[in-house]
Formats: C-alpha cells, sequence, structure tokens
C-alpha cells in the first residue's frame, strides 16, 4: 500500500444534509444493464470511494452524475436540484460538478494558465484579471505555479494531472467526481495526485472518487461503496470495509487486490 504525506486523515466535515441523492437509478445500453437499482447518498463534505471490477460500472456511475449520460430509470438530485435534462439549467449543473478523468484531458494548444481560466471567463463570466489572479491561486495550491506559462506536453502526467484538478476547481464546483484519476501515471507521480486530493478531502471538498488506491480510501474516504455488475453490493467505513467486507464478490475483489 503506498504511504501518502503527512497529511490529516479522515477528518470529518460530513454535514449529513445530501448533496447528491441518486434513487433507484437503472441505466441501460440497449439490451444491457449497466446499473440496477442504485441508491446513493452522498451528503455535502463526505468523501465516498468507489471501487470494483473492471466493468462494474464505476464510471457510469459518475457519468450519470454529471449527466454524461441519462439515466434510463430513477432519479439523480444535487443540492436539491433534478438532474435536468437539457438547457441553461445543465450548463449550471455541470459547471457545480467537476470531474477528473484517467486521461488528462488538457487543452494542448492553450498553456496551463489559459487552460484553468478558460472556464471561469466562458462559463463564470470572470474578468481576465479575476480569472487569471484565481488561476494562479489554485496552481498554487496544487504546486505548479512556476508551470503556468508552459504547455500541457512540457509538463510530467502528474503535474499535467494536477493542472487538471485546478482547472476543475476553478469553476467553484460544490462536487467533484474522480475516475481513476491516478491510473495513467506512471508510479512516482501517483503520490503527488493522491495528496493533492487528501488536502481536497481535508479542506472539505464533496468528493466521489474512483480508484484503486485502497491507500488513499483509507486515508481519505468516509465510505467505500463496492460495486459489481452494475449493483451496489456493499457500503461501509474504510476500516470495516478493508478488514471485514462481508460479501463473498468483495472478500473476492480484495484478495485479488493483494
Ligand atoms: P467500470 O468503470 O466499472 O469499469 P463502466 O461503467 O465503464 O465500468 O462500464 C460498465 C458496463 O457498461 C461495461 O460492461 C461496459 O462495457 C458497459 N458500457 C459502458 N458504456 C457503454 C456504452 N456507451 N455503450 C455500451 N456499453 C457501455
Ligand atoms: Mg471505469
Amino acid at each position: 500500500m503506498r504511504s501518502l504525506g503527512a497529511m490529516t486523515a479522515n477528518v470529518r466535515h460530513d454535514t449529513g444534509d445530501a448533496l447528491v441523492e441518486m434513487k433507484d437509478v437503472d441505466k441501460f445500453f440497449g439490451d444491457f444493464q449497466a446499473l440496477k437499482n442504485i441508491n446513493l447518498h452522498v451528503s455535502r463534505g463526505e468523501v465516498v470511494v468507489v471501487i470494483g471490477p473492471s466493468g462494474s460500472g464505476k464510471s457510469t456511475l459518475c457519468r450519470t452524475i454529471n449527466r454524461l449520460e441519462t439515466v434510463s430509470g430513477g432519479s439523480i438530485t444535487i443540492d436539491g436540484q433534478k438532474l435536468p435534462e437539457e438547457g441553461a439549467g445543465l450548463a449550471r449543473l455541470r459547471s457545480d460538478v467537476g470531474m477528473v478523468f484517467q486521461a488528462f484531458n488538457l487543452f494542448a494548444h492553450l498553456t496551463i494558465l489559459e487552460n484553468v481560466t478558460l472556464g471561469p471567463l466562458k462559463v463564470r463570466g470572470l474578468k481576465k484579471a479575476a480569472a487569471e489572479e484565481l488561476a494562479m491561486q489554485l496552481l498554487a495550491r496544487v504546486g505548479v505555479e512556476h508551470q503556468a506559462q508552459k504547455y500541457p506536453a512540457q509538463l510530467s502526467g502528474g503535474q499535467q494531472q494536477r493542472v487538471a484538478i485546478a482547472r476543475s476547481l476553478a469553476m467553484k464546483p460544490k462536487l467533484m467526481l474522480f475516475d481513476e484519476p491516478t491510473s495513467a501515471l506512471d508510479p512516482e507521480m501517483i503520490n503527488e495526485v493522491l495528496d493533492t486530493m487528501v488536502e481536497l478531502a481535508d479542506e472539505g471538498m464533496t468528493m466521489v472518487v474512483v480508484t484503486h488506491e485502497m491507500g488513499f480510501a483509507r486515508k481519505a474516504a468516509h465510505r467505500v461503496v463496492f460495486m459489481a455488475e452494475g449493483e451496489i453490493v456493499e457500503v461501509a467505513e474504510p476500516e470495516e470495509f478493508f478488514t471485514n467486507p462481508q460479501s463473498d464478490r468483495a472478500q473476492d475483489f480484495l484478495s485479488k487486490l493483494l
């Protein structure tokens, strides 16, 4: 297991009130059911780590939360608002929910600073000076402020992923979704990204994190959600889940990780 930096562990910011509420969510791709009756409540300030085998529906779950995918049945509310199908409400929702993927997805032809100011300028309507000030604060927070004038290809994978996190934070999201944010990184760069995520968790950001990094889950998660074949099979606090998994499928999954 990876040892993360000397951050505070499992600080409880969970306020109990729902930021994300998924009720009886089903998702079909044609005849194939990728999500089966998903019920999930994420409180404001809570960090939920989603784990499970490949193909179990983790990415689809994230994508329905920020409406990159529609649901086939059930409902999702974010901060009390039902997910809109389209229009201005959808644009607002997208900027309320930040998402960081496995691939860094930075714009290659824009500088690091321009990547981070783009959303605030275009979507939040900030003036250039204000957007740049915000961007520099966020780049400093993730430790890449000296790279501001460079282009993505000039940065390491770990630095690019931290820029991607800063770019999401620039939209002042209520919720951050991370879908295997360290899976494409060389091993020596994984911790710098996980440390940034632990810091965010410590600051009280509400986060849903799909990851195979069990050290991160133990350190930062308030709850672990275990998925298999489109279903939520088990939900537990991390120590409980890792030391005493209840289902055969979770036991089997954990035994293969070691
Ligand atoms: P995970 O992220 O846990 O690996 P995914 O959510 O990506 O799993 O996928 C869950 C299942 O849904 C897989 O069997 C996958 O092939 C299927 N799936 C995902 N996206 C699509 C799509 N756009 N069209 C058809 N099937 C899909
Ligand atoms: Mg996935």
